[in-house]
């Protein structure tokens, strides 16, 4: 129906005799110019922000007169679904990716663009609400969104480039990790991976496992507090921390000793873990061996350890700071740094081995 059409709604209900007539629009109704200059109006301006949207490019002031740069890319149905996760949740996570690689680089967010492919029959509602998402994650980060594009595609395509300012200090790389650092952590570990598995299981609960998968929250001042701090190197966590902290290893040529024990407890990660065991375990009549194949199978992929060192998307930080600088309270310690031995190779021990799960999530794989 296109009545109602030039109204900068998406959905008006309109009495009639007592009922409700509903109006949808689609991306495709509104086209291409339509759909921006939409998602364009009410973006809040940012500190960082001379020229925003409207011309071919905008102009952000660079304090540092250095950039960080940074961009990700996320396609439906790989990280994301439409069917478990909203429009708002989708936007703070494309949010969230970039903004945290930034702060993991010890600088501040300033600016971000953003180009967003779709089928023309989304409804534009899907959009307002993305970009609302966005939005709110952007400000949490202290960012403006200040550009994008738009186009028609078969599934939902979203990249995201991030914009940052060093105010003035080194970047945190990931080789500056150095024998005898200690190697710590602040932010949630394995709660994305633990709602993914919940949502997996047709699980709802508990709860803020849930939202920890949807919409990550990361804590984007730790980065610039890390590097206040001294840290001689830092990565957020998207891949998971023994694959990210892996990342960190091989660029600084190091051996990093984890410490299953110092892992900060997280007590829905227990309860998480046993839900989807017996979920696992208990479907619409399995045969006893089904039943106990699924059991192992579940088991062997979860549990909070596993979650903890392996997870993604969380977007925690990890850091290495040298042995006698005093961490704020939100840091964790869980290892330490030394340099590989003779005929070792650089990489992650837990509790002094190779931990035996895959490592943290890989594209192409
Ligand atoms: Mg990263």
């Amino acid at each position: 129906l296109r009545w109602g059409y030039g109204a900068r709604r998406t959905r008006r209900t309109f009495p009639r005799q007592g009922r409700f007539l509903e109006v949808h629009i689609t991306i495709g109704e509104l086209g291409e110019f339509g759909l921006i200059a939409r998602i364009s109006a009410g973006l809040p301006p940012g500190g960082h922000v001379i020229l925003g949207i409207g011309d071919d490019a905008a102009v952000l002031r660079a304090p540092d007169r250095r950039v960080v740069a940074t961009t990700d890319l996320l396609v439906e149905g790989k990280h994301f679904r439409r069917d478990w996760s909203g429009p708002r949740d989708v936007g703070h996570k494309a949010g969230a990716r970039g903004l945290a690689d930034v702060a993991a680089m010890g600088a501040v967010a300033s600016g971000l663009l953003v180009a967003f492919a779709a089928p023309p029959e989304l409804p534009v509602s899907w959009a307002d609400e993305f970009t609302a998402g966005l939005a709110a994650e952007c400000a949490r980060g202290g960012a403006a969104i200040v550009g994008g594009d738009v186009a028609a595609a078969d599934k939902i395509m979203i990249a995201v480039t991030a914009l940052g300012d060093l105010q003035g200090r080194a970047p945190v790389r990931r080789s500056g990790a150095g024998q005898g650092d200690v190697v710590a952590v602040t932010g949630a570990l394995g709660h994305s991976a633990a709602g993914l598995a919940l949502l997996d299981h047709g699980l709802t609960g508990p709860a803020e496992l849930l939202t920890a998968h949807r919409r990550p929250r990361p804590s984007y001042d730790a980065g610039p507090e890390a590097a206040r701090c001294g840290a001689t190197a830092m990565i957020d966590v998207s891949d998971g921390l023994l694959a990210d902290l892996g990342h960190v290893a091989e660029a600084s040529d190091v051996l990093i000793e984890l410490t299953s024990a110092l892992l900060p407890g997280s007590r829905p990660l227990s309860v998480a873990a046993e839900l989807i065991i017996t979920a696992a375990a208990g479907g619409p009549r399995p045969s006893e061996v089904a039943r106990a194949a699924r059991a192992v199978q579940a088991v062997a992929g979860t549990s909070a350890a596993d979650w903890m060192l392996t997870g993604g998307e969380d977007h925690a930080f990890a850091a290495a700071f040298p042995p006698d600088v005093t961490l704020p309270a939100r840091w964790s310690v869980i290892g330490h740094v030394r340099a590989p031995g003779t005929g070792t190779s650089a990489g992650v021990l837990v509790d002094g081995k190779r931990y035996k799960r895959r490592g943290g999530w890989e594209h192409f794989r």
